[in-house]
Order: structure tokens, then sequence, then C-alpha cells
């Protein structure tokens, strides 16, 4: 079965000019650098790393709000890579963004309904007169009570707002959701309800989601599956549990070392790995692994090719280093 979002070899690349009237160009950032990727309709992604590896470049570049350099995204068999203008603008509403703020989205000037409405509207063609139901049966699919559809974003509490601008993105009924962030900028009491909510609206909507975190433990649940990001490259793909429970990459050990854990005497026991220094720059990526100048269990051969994915249970699992087997033995 082929599938329902593919990724392949996918470069998102900027620029680097100095001069103010004689540009010239002095270097490239390679925020993405070819990601190979393949999701199943109603999947759920998590896609993390640490701030600054190319996870919000790769989802803008997915959506098309950033052109890939390279290589080509294909959504439900149509290749949004090549679509441009009028056609591109049309495919928008089978996918659609989540941000961090959703107060920074919301035009504070709208009430709920003007905002839901106006979604709808670019959408479907549908009379003014069956609009009130539509806008409320949309904010009840979203946790809102309809009683709040005459009020303004700067009214409703962080949660809230989120919930309106989830509520927005589902009403062009998309087929590929991606969040990036979306709960960074809630109370952690709040985070766990609208991850629920994008949980819930993902099986019950046969919903795609890459939900896009810094935060291991946010993505942990809600995942089918986990690709963990470095440097513009996936290093580690597999199941939720399996990333957690038996991370295979020295990055990954590293990220789910970071975790707290809810069992007290598990949590005690827990060893955190620090890595040395901070993430090199895109711009100038080392040799070979990107990973080397950090990893506790690099050799000379890191420094050479980039390493492939391999994996230790026929492929279900992977990630990028070549002392894979030797560092996760049977
Ligand atoms: Fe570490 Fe080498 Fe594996 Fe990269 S390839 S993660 S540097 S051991």
């Amino acid at each position: 079965m082929s599938a329902f979002l593919e990724l392949t070899n996918v470069k998102t690349h900027f620029p680097v000019e100095r001069g103010v009237i004689f540009k010239k160009r002095v270097g490239v950032v390679k925020a993405v650098d070819g990601v190979n990727l393949s999701l199943r309709q109603g999947e759920i992604l998590g896609l993390v790393g640490e701030s600054g590896c190319g996870k919000s470049t790769l989802g803008r570049t997915i959506l098309q709000l950033i052109p890939a350099s390279e290589g080509t995204v294909v959504l439900a068999g149509k290749n949004l890579s090549a679509l441009k203008g009028r056609p591109l603008r049309a495919a928008r509403s089978d996918f659609q963004m989540i941000f961090q703020d959703p107060y920074a989205t919301l035009n504070p000037r709208m009430t709920v309904y003007d905002t839901l409405a106006e979604a709808i509207r670019t959408h479907k063609t549908i009379t003014e007169s069956a609009m009130p139901e539509a806008v409320s049966r949309l904010m009840q699919k979203v946790g809102l009570a309809p009683r709040f559809i005459k009020k303004y974003p700067h009214e409703f509490s962080g949660g809230q707002r989120q919930r309106i601008a989830i509520a927005r993105a589902l009403a062009v009924e998309p087929k590929l959701i991606v969040a990036d962030e979306p709960v960074s900028a809630l109370d952690v009491s709040i985070q766990a309800q609208i991850i629920n909510l994008l949980y819930k609206l993902s099986r019950e909507l046969g919903l795609t989601l890459i939900f896009i975190s810094h935060d291991l433990s946010v993505v942990k649940h809600i995942s089918d599956r986990i690709a963990v990001m470095y440097l513009g490259r996936i290093v580690e793909l597999g199941e939720a549990a399996e990333v957690f429970e038996r991370p295979l990459h020295p990055y990954t050990k590293a990220l789910v070392s970071a975790v707290h854990l809810p069992d007290p005497v598990k949590e005690r026991a827990r060893q955190r790995i620090i890595l040395p220094g901070d993430p090199p720059s895109p711009m100038n990526p080392p040799s070979g692994c990107t990973f080397h100048p950090r990893c506790p269990y690099a050799i000379d051969a890191c420094k050479g090719a980039a390493p492939q994915f391999d994996s230790l249970d026929g492929g279900k699992h992977s990630a990028t280093c070549i002392r894979l087997k030797e560092l996760n033995p049977a």
C-alpha cells in the first residue's frame, strides 16, 4: 500500500548573503538536509529534536509555506512540491498548520463566530442562515461551549485560544495537520487537555497529524511513531514505545534520559546523559555523522560518509549510526 504522505529527499536550504547593494552569497544554511519519510493515513508522528534542528522548517516545507530546495512532498498521491499559484491555493484545504501561539494567529477584532465562519466559507458553499449551526458544531468538536460564539480572542484563556485555532484548522476538513509546538506556550495542566483533544480528533476523523515538539515527553503518549531530528536530518525513527524503551541512536538516548519518570523509584535511578557543547551550525555541519563532535561513542570512521539508516528489527525501528549493532547488543 502506498504511503499517504511521502517525503523523498526533502532539502530546505537558505542562502546566506552579505552586503547591502552588492549582495554576495557567503554560505548556505542547511535547515533540512535530505529527509525521507512515509506516513500512513490517520497516523500521528511525533517530530522531536532540540531547538534549531530543522523540525519547524520541515513542517513548513511539508505544508508548502517554505518551498523545498530539493525533493518531493506527495500527499494522497498529489505532488505538492510541483504546485504553485492557484492549484497550490486550491490544495491548501487538504493541509493545515497549528502554531505555538494561537493569539498571534487569531485576528483580535474578530469574534469566534467570524473567525470560524470565514474559514468555513473558504472551503464550502453554505448559506448564512446555516452558518451559526455549522460554527457551533465546530466549537463543540473542540470542546468549546457555543455560548462563547460572540467572544473575542482576548476573552479566552491560552488553552481555549488553542482550541479556536484547532477549530479553524478543522473548518476546511483537512487530511493533514502539522502542529508546531502547539502546547509549549500553555500551562502544564492545560497541555494534557490539548494533547488529548488532538489525539481524539485524529482518531475520530482519520486525520494524519505531525506533532512537532522539542520535548520528548510531550509527544510520548500521543504518537504512533516518533522521528528524532538532529541538524536537519532524521537520525531515528520508530514506534513511540520502542523509541522510549530502547532508543538506538546516542542522541536519542540523551533526549530520553532527560525525560522525568512518573515512578519515583525509577526517577531516582534515572541517569541523565549530558551532551557536551551545542549543536553545530547548520551552515557548516560536521562531516560524516553530524553528531560526531558531541557523541560519546564517536570513532574516526564516524567522520567519513554520512551513516545510512540501520535497524535491529528488519526496519521498523531504525537509526543512522555506524555502530548501531555494537552499541545496542541484543
Ligand atoms: Fe556516534 Fe558515530 Fe554513531 Fe554518529 S555514527 S552516533 S558519531 S557512534
